[in-house]
């Protein structure tokens, strides 16, 4: 952990971050890892592009549940991420599910207007993870690695980017709403295919954490969105080993 007075010292820096809390599955509550998804009215299941079978829903959240000081980081409406678990056609590794844009995984908003359908039904989907409610979130306070250099602009207070090299902070590991992504390789934020400038890091999704899966060596995921074309989102994973 950094001294109080490194922290003071790096605070400009420093982003608001929450880590999910969650709870045994609720009836009716939007926000969850795992079980079934909103669909938009008159939709089905999305699938995967490789295996054609349905993805499973990995986080959905209403961003009327969020933390009310992270004001809304994906608009007003559901995020969802889908992710093909489907092991026994490799969808993970033949579609490259660690690339932005996999035909594999799906991240989207469904926005508030069209939020108002209704729950898909049960679909048999193998290693099903048991559905979670969200139930909270814990604040956490944030710092860059060094790996985020260009991410960090330079109107910085003289000597802060020295303290970042002697200190080395860490973004955290673990499940999270906003903050700095915890890479695990490099620091790589996707293009958006549109404009093709950097995406906003949304959240993080970490092996083993609220949910039971890993992502290919125990990786973590990420979740991005173009901060000019609010329907263009990705997933991302790094490999730990
Ligand atoms: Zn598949
Ligand atoms: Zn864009």
């Amino acid at each position: 952990m950094l001294p109080e007075e490194i922290k003071l010292k790096l605070a400009p820096l420093a982003r608001p971050a929450w880590r999910p809390r969650t709870g045994p599955a609720v009836p009716g509550a939007r926000s969850k890892f795992g079980g079934l998804p909103l669909l938009r009215p008159g939709e089905t299941w999305p699938c995967c592009g490789h295996c054609h079978e349905p993805m499973q829903l990995f986080v959905q959240l209403d961003s009327q549940d969020l933390p009310d000081d992270a004001r809304s980081p994906f608009g007003d409406g559901v995020l969802q991420v889908f992710y093909c678990t489907n092991m026994e056609e490799e969808c993970e590794v033949l579609g490259q599910a660690h690339l932005p844009f996999s035909e594999v995984t799906l991240t989207r908003v469904i926005a508030r207007p069209e939020a108002n359908g209704f729950e898909a039904l049960a679909m048999p989907i193998p290693d099903a993870f048991e559905e979670q409610s969200l139930t909270g979130w814990i604040p956490l306070n944030d710092f860059p690695d060094q790996k985020e250099m260009a991410a960090i602009n330079d109107d910085l207070p003289e000597g802060t980017l020295a303290l970042l090299h002697a200190h080395r902070p860490a973004p955290r590991p673990g499940d999270k709403l906003l903050g700095w992504p915890h890479w695990v390789d490099k620091a790589h934020y996707p293009s958006c295919h549109c404009c093709r400038k950097p995406m906003q890091f949304v959240m993080q999704l970490d092996s083993t954490d609220s949910l039971p899966f890993c992502f290919g060596d125990y990786g973590c995921a990420y979740v991005f969105q173009c901060e000019q074309h609010p329907n263009i989102m990705t997933l991302t994973w790094e490999s730990r080993l």
